[in-house]
């Protein structure tokens, strides 16, 4: 339903969870985040309001690597439970995801995934995803390239997906990419965000790029990377929020 993504020098958790309460007017049944905290992934994911969230993480405070996503749910498969909501990840936990819309082709995948030996600990349609790029990383060795994985991980998505993960592999990477959902980045000074809408990131910054259907962006503290699913580079749509969202 909701998503926000952040890279840069702020505090990530605070940048990410307020960007979840300007997307909370959307509607959702649960929240999450993850972040890199001293190069581990670490989530958090309840069920119900974001205020159910945020009690969590007083509980097991944690400092964030200037990195990090977020989610709101609106479940489509599998009860709105905490296991359920989102981020998810794979079982080595080296990548999580998020996800907005539906994986239409998600049960041939994960027989496919099972049978390969993952082990799914969701009923969602969105954690065939974070197996799918966990195993392309595996397959490029020693020099993983997070940005390469999802493109060849959308090749394999049917149906209507946003979807962002961050990995172990790169701290100062995340990794969005789109078909039939919608997606923003946030362009800062030494700072970049990303979202589902812009109202998650117009009290950092009003400069703002559209992706476009399949695309896939790189967002690191001083760059924006597009391309289209097979690495070419994308057009996008460069736009200033002058209204307020
Ligand atoms: N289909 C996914 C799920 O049920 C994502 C739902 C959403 O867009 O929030 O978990």
């Amino acid at each position: 339903c909701g998503i926000v993504g952040y890279v840069g020098p702020q505090p990530a958790l605070e940048v990410v969870v307020n960007g979840l309460a300007r997307l909370e007017y959307r509607g959702y049944d649960s929240a999450g985040i993850a972040v890199l905290s001293d190069g581990r992934l670490e989530t958090e994911k309840r069920a119900g309001k974001l205020a159910n969230l945020r009690a969590a993480l007083d509980q097991a405070p944690r400092a964030a690597d200037g990195i990090g996503i977020g989610h709101t749910r609106w479940a489509t498969h599998g009860a709105p439970n905490d296991v359920n909501a989102h981020p998810h990840t794979d079982g080595d936990n080296r990548v999580a995801v998020i996800h907005n819309g539906i994986i239409e082709n998600f049960a041939p995948l994960r027989l496919e995934l099972e049978e390969r030996g993952c082990k799914f600990t969701s009923e969602t349609d969105t954690e065939v995803s974070a197996h799918l790029l966990s195993q392309e990383l595996k397959a490029q060795g020693d020099t993983p390239d997070l940005a390469a994985a999802m493109r060849a991980v959308c090749r394999r998505l049917e149906g209507a997906f946003t979807l962002v993960a961050m990995s172990v592999d790169d701290p100062e990477l995340v990794v969005a990419a789109r078909r039939n959902s919608p997606l923003v980045v946030g362009r800062g000074e030494g700072e970049n965000f990303l979202a589902s809408d812009v109202a998650a990131f117009i009290a950092h910054t009003r400069d703002a790029i559209e992706l476009g259907q399949d695309q896939v962006v790189e967002l690191r503290r001083d760059s924006v990377t597009v391309t289209d699913y097979d690495g070419n580079p994308a057009d996008v749509r460069e736009f200033h929020v002058d209204w307020d969202a």
